[in-house]
């Protein structure tokens, strides 16, 4: 019955591959566009490149403001999309099927409630969204230019796909789904004392590794370390050593050791 079923995926896994093959050039295309992972051996960017199949087989593109997804702008987004589950493969961001991409930032109208019970509304300006359940929100002005910005560690689909792993057992907290609790509380105990670290470096005015947004809440720390992760991780392993080993494991992956 086991190896039926092992066969049946292995069928539709083959079909979708055929489905949605990215040609040659394209695929080189998506390279030349994301110089940062030059940093990945051949034979793990042809795993992504499978993988990034998959992915455009089971998600929908939508464009918004009068933006047309092309196959390039898709195959881009999942390259970027699949690195950090290069080795988990794709069940953790199977609770959404939608991404929609915007020509540009979008203008969010939010409002909250102070403890008077008055409501101020204010504007937040959004290159990304990822929400519970979908979908995932990226501005395509932001997505293109993922190759300059890496320089300075800025990756907004590391970004809000991470956003979508810590989202994989409810709200985000920082943490995604470990295997147990004492997992869970090892990584408290270091993303805690890592985000208090980064804080205070950035109330001080230093330089950091990591983009200053992280200060705004452990879960955004935890997105803008992904970045750092897979972008630039030889800076982010001397800054946030700790945390950078704790990633490694999570993710399966060594970025820096291969820089
Ligand atoms: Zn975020």
């Amino acid at each position: 019955m086991r190896r039926l079923l092992d066969r049946w995926r292995a069928r539709r896994e083959a079909q979708a591959l055929a489905r949605r093959a990215i040609p040659d050039e394209l695929w080189a295309l998506t390279l030349a566009q994301l110089p940062f992972l030059a940093r990945w051996p051949a034979e793990d960017l042809e795993r992504l490149r499978k993988l990034a199949s998959l992915f455009l087989d089971e998600k929908e593109f939508t464009g918004a403001g009068g933006l047309v997804v092309d196959d390039a702008m898709a195959v881009n987004i999942a390259a970027q999309a699949c690195l950090p589950v290069l080795n988990l493969g794709l069940q953790p961001y199977r609770s959404f099927v939608g991404i929609v991409v915007h020509p540009d930032e979008v203008v969010a109208r939010r409002e909250v409630t102070d403890e008077d019970g008055i409501v101020h509304a204010y504007d937040e300006v959004l290159s990304g969204e990822a929400m519970e359940g979908g979908p995932v929100m990226l501005s395509w002005h932001d997505v293109s230019s993922a190759g300059e910005s890496a320089d300075w560690g800025y990756n907004v689909v590391i970004h809000e796909f991470a956003h979508v792993l810590d989202m994989g057992d409810g709200e985000p907290d920082g943490v995604p789904p470990l295997p147990n609790a004492e997992a869970r509380e090892a990584w408290i105990a270091v993303i805690d004392a890592e985000y208090e670290r980064f804080c205070d470096a950035v109330d001080a005015g230093i330089d950091t590794v990591l983009d200053p947004y992280g200060a705004t809440s452990v879960d955004e720390f935890f997105a803008v370390a992904a970045e750092g992760f897979f972008v630039t991780p030889k800076e982010m392993r001397a800054e946030h050593p700790a945390l950078y080993e704790m990633l490694a494991r999570y993710f399966m992956q060594d970025p820096a050791a291969s820089c």
